[in-house]
């Protein structure tokens, strides 16, 4: 412990001293005209082209900016605002308290990092954000000389083009995301829209990056559902129970049949065998029918809302319009309920949040809460968490947790400790962890008259609007812990004198970082404040993931006539269960960048592809390499050198270089022995077809018609293999009774399938190029 303190003392040292360097450059700094104050933008430019680094530069940078922000918004950054500026602008992740101001923080790295001149994107956690910040912090940047944009999902690819031209450019982080895949889907470079990325920053990072992470970003389009099938295998899955017709695994959250359940199946199908090919679809079915049962509760996971399935942001509680699950779940839980089924969507393109951003060269982040994840930030993203001191000191004060032993205690309680804060004019934000339980408390509190502002399925302005009132006297606000995040709860007249903001949690969230979240709420810039949380020993969490250890400890411990439970053991356990909830979160989610590296590395090589052929004008040598590769796969699989000769299908291969090279007549003969004469005639051919090939290049029209050709190969291979590999995956926790490790079998399997896609794809390339060829060299008639 005191080891980490000393290093970060020492981190901070070394903050510390750059920060005293600014301060020292204020004087000359506020004796600058506004226009020398601009110029040195221009200088900054000149002098990292000239060979300095961005070190060399950023303390000068800092001070231009800190004056500029001073003329042009009247605030000067804090000092401890400009350490997290060194943080972020070296790529790391400044943590800093709700209130200390990191939307000015992330003017300075921004602007530093703009002089490079390759593009700084700055991702908030919505548009409205995006749009206060860039309106904000842009009038600085503006000032300065730079450009700024904003990049909302709104806007056509001409004016998107423009705002991923500015310097700086604002946005939200999926939309980002999306802009990527579409620009890999485009028909001509001039379509594309994003530059290559330079630098990033992530407000709210943790959100971003913990828990939105493996959120894929999907483009897809419309296929049909086999309606009846979904409502059928609702059907029979309803009368299946848990632990005999299957298995659900809540940590994991992987469904499974068993024995039993496959046999149902297969009598009320009428089929042998489930595990059959020609049943694939079924079993998708069958097991999305069931996922849809046990994995999404109605009002927790969903909502129905005019006859639509519309999903529960888990973070705000919001319902998210527009959201669908993919590859057919979100049918399977419209079949559950019995509501008309939407058409399902294909995918196109999909990225994660997570990969998408490890795109960066550089990237770094700010948020309140980002020390309990410090590990995975290093491991996952190679960034470090620096926590920033407050400006002022933190007087709030976090009451120590009260455990009750019923669900129904703990609503007691908070509803009694909400009446006392309010009788005095406190204002009190009650925090929860889902819509169901905002309701509950909403109950509870309405039975004794007190009247309360409830947050969910807000929109975010009317989210942004009621949270930034919950600091006004006698209010008493009710939200999910993510509520209105980014928002900022100034206290009313008269309150800081009553204590503040008291902020009530009402259920130990599965990360200790939400929970701090919710309790950075109060207490900001040095305003008193007070956070308490209320939880009870029938919480969900408990139950879920230490039930043994809950039962064992029931034995031991008893309540006062309020439910109170104060035994030292109950803190304990409800410690080491959140420490374990997150433990078991970060191996899921480690488990599934596993996985979706096989993916992501798959996406990397093809994109790759596809862009030199976009971004090239002679397809010649693209062609030369894919049709060579081709040649050579044809030849290893015909006339493998490790098999006796006499069991090579020479004839076949023959035929297959026939169509490989349409110039050249090949006279394989069965007694061919010698892998190296097969090598030599397939060489020569090559450089041959690839000269009169060369012959044809004066016209265009090859190019244009291969470029295309080409372009559309590549993408009818790609979208089928997401597909393949998408019902791989499903298969993988499922088949959990083989011997071989999920991930390493899903390795495997899906490097099977990229080669078996290539391998066709350069089939397909060589075929079509011959044809092309036959018809550009057709005498014409
Ligand atoms: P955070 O994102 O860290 O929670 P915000 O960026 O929303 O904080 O800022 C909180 C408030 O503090 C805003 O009203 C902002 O204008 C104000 N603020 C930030 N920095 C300064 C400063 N240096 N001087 C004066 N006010 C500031
Ligand atoms: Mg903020």
């Amino acid at each position: 412990m005191l080891s980490v303190l000393k290093k970060d003392s020492r981190q901070l040292k070394k903050y510390r001293m750059l920060v005293n360097q600014v301060n020292a450059l204020e004087q000359v700094m506020q004796s600058l005209s506004d226009d020398e104050l601009k110029h040195k933008t221009i200088e900054f430019k000149e002098r990292l082209n000239n060979g300095e680094k961005i070190e060399d530069i950023q303390v000068e940078a800092f001070a231009v900016v800190r004056e500029a922000a001073d003329r042009v918004l009247g605030m000067r950054h804090f000092d401890v605002q400009l350490i997290g500026g060194f943080v972020l602008a070296e790529g790391n992740i400044a943590e800093m308290p709700t209130g200390e101001g990191k939307t000015l923080v992330a003017s300075l790295p921004s602007y530093l990092r703009a002089l490079e001149g390759k593009g700084v994107h700055v991702i908030t956690v919505n548009e409205y954000l995006a749009r206060r910040d860039k309106e904000q912090i842009g009038k600085i940047h503006e000032f300065l000389g730079l450009n700024v944009g904003l990049n909302l999902p709104i806007m056509d690819p001409g004016a998107k083009k423009i705002a991923y031209q500015a310097d700086i450019t604002y946005g939200v982080g999926t939309e980002f995301g999306f802009d990527f895949l579409r620009d890999n889907m485009v028909y001509d470079s001039s379509q594309r829209v994003q530059r290559p990325y330079h630098y990033a920053i992530i407000d709210e990072v943790d959100s971003v990056l913990i828990d939105e992470a493996k959120t894929p970003l999907i483009i897809a389009n419309k296929t049909d559902v086999h309606a009846d099938l979904s409502y059928l295998c609702s059907r029979i899955v309803k009368t299946f129970k848990l632990d005999e017709d299957f298995l659900f695994d809540e940590e994991t959250k992987t469904v499974s049949l068993t024995e039993e359940g496959i046999a149902k199946i297969e009598k009320g199908f009428g089929i042998d065998n489930l595990y059959e090919i020609e049943h694939q679809t079924l079993y998708h079915y069958v097991i999305q029918a069931l996922r849809a049962r046990v994995m999404f509760t109605r009002d927790v996971d969903y909502i129905v809302k005019d006859g639509k399935v519309l999903l529960i942001d888990m973070f705000t509680g919001r319902a998210m319009e527009g959201r669908s699950l993919s590859n057919g779940l979100h049918q399977a839980i419209e079949a559950k309920e019995g509501l008309e089924l939407t058409e399902e969507n294909k995918t196109q393109a999909s990225i994660t949040i997570q990969n998408y951003f490890r795109q960066y060269p550089i990237l770094s982040g700010m948020t309140g809460t980002a020390k309990t994840e410090e590990n995975e930030f290093r491991e996952l993203y190679n960034m470090s968490v620096v926590q920033i001191p407050t400006n002022k000191p933190v007087i709030r004060k976090d009451l120590s947790d009260r455990i009750y032993m019923t669900i129904e205690d703990k609503y007691k309680a908070v509803t009694k400790e909400v009446k006392k804060a309010h009788a005095k004019g406190q204002p009190v934000l009650v925090g929860t962890t889902s819509i169901l339980q905002s309701e509950k408390v909403a109950e509870y509190l309405k039975k004794e008259g007190l009247e309360f502002e409830l947050l969910n399925a807000k929109s975010v302005e009317q989210e942004v609007r009621l949270i930034s009132l919950a600091g006004q006297k006698g209010q008493i606000t009710v939200a999910t812990n993510m509520a209105g995040r980014g928002t900022d709860i100034k206290l009313g007249d008269g309150v800081a004198e009553l204590g503040g903001l008291y902020v009530i949690g009402t259920e130990k969230h599965e990360s200790r970082r939400i929970d701090n979240q919710l309790k950075g709420r109060s207490g900001r810039q040095g305003d008193p404040g007070k956070t308490q949380f209320f939880i009870s020993l029938e919480d969900d969490m408990f139950r879920r993931f230490a039930r043994e250890e809950l039962e064992k400890l029931l034995k031991h411990v008893d309540a006062d006539d309020t439910g109170l439970v104060t035994h030292k053991k109950a803190k304990d356990f409800v410690e080491r269960t959140q420490r374990i909830c997150e433990g078991s979160n970060f191996s899921i989610r480690e488990y599934q960048l596993k996985l979706d590296n096989v993916i992501n590395t798959q996406r990397n090589t093809v994109y790759s592809l596809r862009n030199k052929v976009l971004d090239e004008s002679n397809m010649l040598p693209i062609q030369f390499s894919l049709i060579s590769k081709a040649a050579e796969d044809v030849i290893r699989d015909l006339c493998n050198p490790e098999l006796d000769s006499d069991e090579w299908r020479v004839k076949d291969l023959e035929e297959k270089l026939s169509i490989i090279f349409p110039v050249h007549k090949f006279e394989l003969t069965e007694e061919m022995d010698s892998i190296d004469e097969i090598h030599e005639l397939t060489n020569k051919a090559i450089e041959h077809y690839f000269g009169e090939l060369d012959k044809l290049q004066d016209k265009s029209e090859f190019q244009t018609i291969s470029k295309r050709m080409l372009i559309a190969y590549i993408d009818h291979h790609w979208l089928d293999h997401i597909d393949a590999m998408e019902k791989l995956k499903e298969g993988i926790g499922l088949r959990g009774y083989s011997q071989e490790d999920p991930i390493r079998q899903y390795e495997r399997e899906g490097l099977e399938l990229f080669q078996y896609m290539y391998y066709n794809l350069e089939m397909d390339i060589a075929r079509e190029t011959a044809s092309i060829y036959k018809k550009l060299t057709a005498p014409t008639v």
